[in-house]
């Protein structure tokens, strides 16, 4: 008996309509449909009357579940895997059973479809030429500075997920470590209360105070642009603002706003200058 098939399906981030006729196919005739929360998924299998037997899996239980679907596999039974939305393995379980099933020589088979950072970069306007994917930033402080300051200089565009309650932080992380760059914040893609907002971080985070935070985010920012002006440039003029009465902290803020370098290492160099 010929081992089952693994079909990895993308399905909608909010609007059931963005479903694809393969992906509805594939999961009416698989033999097992693998959902993150099968309570959560039953309401869009019952919208296109697919029934058929789920498991769950989710990343805690992730190891052990693949184990029982990769004996399923060898059965001979094929298998979905579906997440709560978007594509399965993208800052969302799946990839420890993909990766066991690779090894074991079973055919993985992606059903393309919906995933919210290819939805928010492609409306974002910015360069989708090179683009680095995050996902989600460390959700205390500290750890999530860190993590931008490793990514400061990373040249592509960024896409970064982020939970509601963490937006305004993590905005005002990044709006302190990347200074001024053009950004776009997708809310809610595809949903009723869908918003593109487009400007600088600081003008984002001005736009938001008059908004109700609620709903779902994708962050996407520039990449550090090439620097147009040497360091050495960019002291100059912060001295010469310093000689014409400015205090350093303002000097520095003019200066890396004009330049859409970072506040505090620019700060920094400028001490040791
Ligand atoms: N696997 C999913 C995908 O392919 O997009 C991502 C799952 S991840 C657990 C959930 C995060 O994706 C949310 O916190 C949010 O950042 C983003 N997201 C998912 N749906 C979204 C939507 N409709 N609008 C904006 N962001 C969304």
């Amino acid at each position: 008996m010929p081992y089952g098939k693994l079909y990895i399906v993308s399905t909608p981030i909010g609007n059931l309509e963005d479903m694809t006729l393969r992906a509805i196919r594939v999961l009416k005739e698989v033999d097992v449909i693998a959902a993150e929360d099968t309570r959560h998924s039953r309401k869009l299998l019952n919208h296109y009357g697919i029934t058929k037997p789920m498991i769950s899996y989710w990343s805690e239980k992730e190891k052990v579940r693949s184990e029982e679907m990769i004996e399923k596999l060898h059965s001979g039974l094929s298998i979905a895997i579906i997440s709560d939305a978007g594509t399965p393995g993208i800052s969302d379980p799946g990839v420890v059973l993909i990766k066991r099933a690779i090894n074991e020589g079973i055919d993985v088979v992606p059903i393309p479809g919906p995933s919210a950072a290819i939805a928010a970069l492609s409306v974002s306007g910015l360069s989708t030429e090179e683009f680095t994917f995050i996902g989600f930033l460390p959700s205390k402080a500290a750890q999530r500075q860190k993590r931008l300051n490793e990514i400061v200089l990373e040249p592509r565009t960024l896409i970064l997920y982020e939970v509601p309650h963490r937006i305004l932080e993590t905005l005002k992380d990044m709006e302190e470590i990347f200074g001024q760059r053009q950004t776009a914040l997708a809310k809610e893609i595809t949903k009723l209360h869908e918003e593109i907002l487009r400007g600088t971080i600081s003008e984002i985070l001005n736009m938001l105070e008059t908004r109700t935070i609620a709903g779902e985010y994708v962050i996407i920012v520039e990449g550090k642009r090439e620097e147009a002006i040497s360091i050495e440039e960019v002291l100059n003029e912060i001295k010469s603002l310093m000689k014409r009465g400015k205090g350093r902290k303002e000097a520095v803020k003019i200066v890396a706003e004009a330049y859409g370098l970072s506040k505090k290492g620019l700060y920094d160099r400028s001490l040791r200058s």
